[in-house]
């Protein structure tokens, strides 16, 4: 049985590595555009310096599996067709494609690796006594500006955002803002309407020079699965029954940032169960076993501010707030730890 997976992230390595340990007779093609996984939640951390993101996707994927490095440009019809016109049959597919960003121009983009690695040099560049400007005031923008100011407190870094913060509780949205003006971080609670010639134009009429202005918002998914002609949301992420499946297609499961799970947003804390159910779905129709639909499940949310504080949110189910956070070294140690058990996760195909 022949399985092609699309991308190696976070979802499509562990449903690989989950894969090849439950079907033994599985023959496992991962595709993905560079041969190293990375690790997205980190790419704030590759910026600033205080972290390097990208392992050889050799040592993250089980004995037996072929990786390959390219980019598909489609798939369907039992196969997979790559940038260099080469195609890849399969029985089964996962697309698991991530999320992108679409930066405004004058901007360099922090959210996938491709962007991060530019941002870190640029900012590598500056002199001190330059400004750097982070627009996003969700959590990838605060931890991208607390990074940046814990790890070059010679910079001035400002973060600019419709409401910095406000996908979090009253006490935690508090602590988050305490936490980056403690690290001298200015919060500009603002629309950004342009960026041209280092010049930052706001919707209230301010104007801001900024020596590098970093894009921080990760929106919108690759158009692999629209332009495959599969059914997509609004945001173009693929449709996908109970199972995770293609609505249009049953070979291919989808997972991830790029599968329109009712509820879901882009969260690495859901990408890996998702890919863990979907192979376990697989495991389990291979055997002639009833499959069990996929449940949405929240937690908790957290964000860093810089190495040594980060504030946790704790959720309901459905990811609605709880009133209850926590916060400094504590929070800290415990965001490390979610993002260290991210990667093993994936390298071992466990969780979920
Ligand atoms: C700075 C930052 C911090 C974050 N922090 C958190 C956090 O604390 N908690 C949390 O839950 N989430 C966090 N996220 C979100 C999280 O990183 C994503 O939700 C997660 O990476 C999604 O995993 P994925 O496997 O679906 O996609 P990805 O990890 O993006 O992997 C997709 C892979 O597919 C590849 N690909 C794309 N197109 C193709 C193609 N056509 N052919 C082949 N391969 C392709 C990509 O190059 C990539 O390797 C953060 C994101 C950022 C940017």
């Amino acid at each position: 049985m022949k399985v092609v997976v699309v991308g190696a992230g976070y979802a499509g390595t562990l449903a690989a590595n989950r894969l090849a340990k439950k079907v033994k007779s599985a023959e496992i093609t991962v595709i993905n555009p560079r041969p190293d996984f990375v690790e997205r939640v980190r790419l704030h951390q590759q910026l600033a310096g205080t972290a390097t993101v990208a392992t050889p996707l050799a040592s993250m994927l089980r004995d037996g599996i072929t990786s390959r490095v390219g980019t598909v440009d489609k798939i369907g019809d039992g196969s997979v067709t790559l940038d260099d016109g080469t195609g890849v049959d399969f029985d089964y597919a996962f697309l698991a494609v991530g999320s992108t960003v679409q930066p405004m121009p004058g901007t360099v983009p922090v959210g996938t690796w491709e962007g991060a690695e530019p941002a870190r040099v640029a900012l590598a560049a500056l002199p001190a006594g330059s400004t750097v400007t982070v627009i996003g005031g969700g959590s990838t923008g605060i931890e991208t500006a607390a990074e940046v100011a814990e790890a070059r407190p010679d910079l001035r870094v400002r973060i600019v955002g419709a409401s910095v913060a406000r996908d979090f509780s009253h006490r935690a949205y508090q602590r988050v803002r305490s936490g980056l003006e403690r690290l001298k971080v200015d919060i500009v609670d603002d629309g950004v309407t342009e960026v041209a010639d280092g010049v930052m134009h706001l919707r209230s009429g301010a104007a801001f020079a900024s020596d590098l202005t970093l894009w921080a918002i990760v929106s919108g998914v690759p158009d692999l699965a629209a332009r495959s002609g599969l059914q997509v949301d609004t945001e173009g992420r693929a449709l996908v029954d109970e199972y995770l499946r293609s609505v249009d297609d049953e070979r291919i499961f989808v997972v991830g940032d790029c599968a329109a799970v009712p509820g879901a947003r882009f969260a690495c804390a859901l990408a890996a169960p998702q890919a863990a159910h979907a192979a376990n779905t697989l495991a389990r129709l291979i055997e002639g076993r009833r499959p069990e639909p996929y449940s949405l499940r929240y937690v908790a949310r957290a964000v860093t501010l810089g190495r040594k504080d980060a504030v946790g949110q704790f959720t309901r189910l459905d990811d609605s707030l709880r009133r209850t956070c926590f916060t400094g070294r504590t929070a800290a140690v415990v965001k490390e730890l979610a993002s260290r058990g991210g990667k093993y996760a994936a390298r071992t195909g466990t969780g979920g």
